[in-house]
């Protein structure tokens, strides 16, 4: 007897279609079959919106009342005159062009959160390590800052000659909106919005972005695009950036965007200002190895995710400015007038984790005891790297050249400091032999 395919019962077929992860799947096994199609068209709105909850998840309503707000156009509107998120029962059809955006937010979404977990939850995985109630917190409160810089940022601003635009009234409507969340709700809101915030900062300090082009604070234009354009500086893909021209309406709206209507609401609501630690706990349940200590120094002051490691070594850049390389090197190597620019060349050239791994191949004798797999703090890691790096650089000269002759005061002399021929003719990049230079 031939084994009955599960698909030859409609309900089954029915049970199987609204468990599929995600469209692509729905998509690829609805064309399979005649019969599995004709499931699919005689029942089309459940599947889709199971589907669509399977994908983006408990954060669905969110999502929906982010798209159709946006693609309704409500610009500057008072929280009243939106929809809600009640829009999904409301209106339960959803249509492919609003698949189409939730697949698309959602993926952003995801990729925030995968940042998040990284720098926040697990310092381990690159991926998000958030539990089930971690993560719906994350989404629901993203697609609640989206909706907000949607309504209230940048694309809404430069529509505002076609909308009556009112200063003040703008404001109490920025509140107003905030004000319609519980206080827990909005404390994650103010969180997610200071890790955007962070990110974009980080961004900007990995030259990313080139800082006069967006007034003083970068940080604030992104949160006043979204999280889209939040996650595109992280990406180093700015495609997004629609030019200002100078305008001053602009930077205005988007210093403190967010922000101080959040503050607003939370001081009338006489809510204190929460210490970092607080802030840590909201939205995360529980950090991995949140008091983990720097395996060197033991300090107290720097744990968990604020240690590096081969994990999370591609991580630094934002934290530690490229051109400041020659800065980090031992003696007076820093002002070696003849190779300091070559030297510079050769680190932005490599990526941060394959030179970090690198540098720790050429460890001396009393750094023995430390490990490349070692969780270590920042000033660890410095000072490991300034006892390094200059070996490093050394080995990658030995690859494609031949070593002149060592000069007696190695990396401490001052003459490569002024003299061309002096800073040529001899190799610095090691110990002095003298004491005097
Ligand atoms: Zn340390
Ligand atoms: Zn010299």
């Amino acid at each position: 007897m031939r084994p009955t395919s599960p698909f030859a019962n409609a309900d089954l077929t029915d049970r199987i279609l609204t468990s599929l992860p995600d469209f692509k799947t729905l998509q690829s096994t609805i064309l399979t079959s005649k019969s599995i199609y004709s499931v699919f068209r005689n029942r089309p709105h459940s599947i889709v919106r199971a589907v669509a909850y399977n994908q983006i998840g408990p954060a669905l309503p969110q999502a929906v009342r982010l798209v159709r707000c946006g693609h309704a156009k409500l610009w500057l509107k008072p929280v009243d005159e939106l929809l809600g998120e009640d829009e999904l029962v409301k209106h339960s059809i959803l249509t492919n062009e609003e698949v189409r955006m939730l697949v698309d937010k959602a993926k952003v979404v995801e990729g925030l959160e995968d940042i998040f977990s990284w720098r926040e939850k697990d310092r381990n995985f690159t991926t998000s390590q958030l539990s089930a109630a971690e993560s719906a917190r994350f989404h629901r409160a993203m697609y609640r800052i989206w909706l907000f810089a949607t309504i209230y940022g940048h694309t809404a601003c430069v529509h505002r000659d076609d909308i009556e635009f009112d200063e003040h009234e703008t404001r109490q409507h920025e509140k107003k909106f905030l004000a319609s969340f519980v206080t827990p709700e909005l404390r994650e809101i103010e969180r997610l919005a200071t890790f955007m915030c962070q990110i974009a900062t980080w961004a900007e300090n990995a030259g990313y972005t080139e800082h006069e082009y967006f007034g003083d604070s970068f940080s604030d234009f992104a949160l006043f695009h979204g999280p889209h354009a939040v996650l595109a500086a992280y990406s180093d893909d700015m495609g997004w950036v629609e030019p200002f021209d100078d305008d001053d309406f602009l930077l205005e709206r988007y210093d403190g965007f967010l922000f101080s209507a959040v503050s607003r609401v939370l001081e009338e609501r006489k809510q204190s200002h929460m210490t970092d630690e607080q802030a840590k706990k909201i939205v995360l349940d529980n950090i991995i190895g949140g008091e983990d200590k720097c395996e060197r120094c033991q300090s107290d002051s720097v744990k968990g995710t604020s240690l590096w490691g081969p994990n999370n070594w591609s991580f630094l850049p934002g934290f530690v400015r490229l051109y400041d390389w020659k800065d980090k090197l031992k003696g007076r190597l820093g002002f070696n007038i003849a190779e300091t620019v070559g030297f510079n060349q050769a680190c932005s050239a490599t990526p941060w984790p394959i030179l970090i791994g690198e540098v720790f191949d050429q460890k001396t004798e009393a750094y023995d005891l430390w490990n490349k797999d070692d969780w270590i703090c920042r000033d660890c890691l410095e000072i490991f790297l300034k006892n390094h790096l200059h070996l490093w650089y050394l080995e990658k000269k030995r690859e494609t050249g031949v070593i002149p002759e060592n000069c007696w005061y190695g990396y401490n002399c001052r003459t490569q400091m002024h003299n061309m021929d002096h800073a040529r003719k001899l190799n610095h990049w090691c110990e002095p032999t003298k004491g005097d230079p």
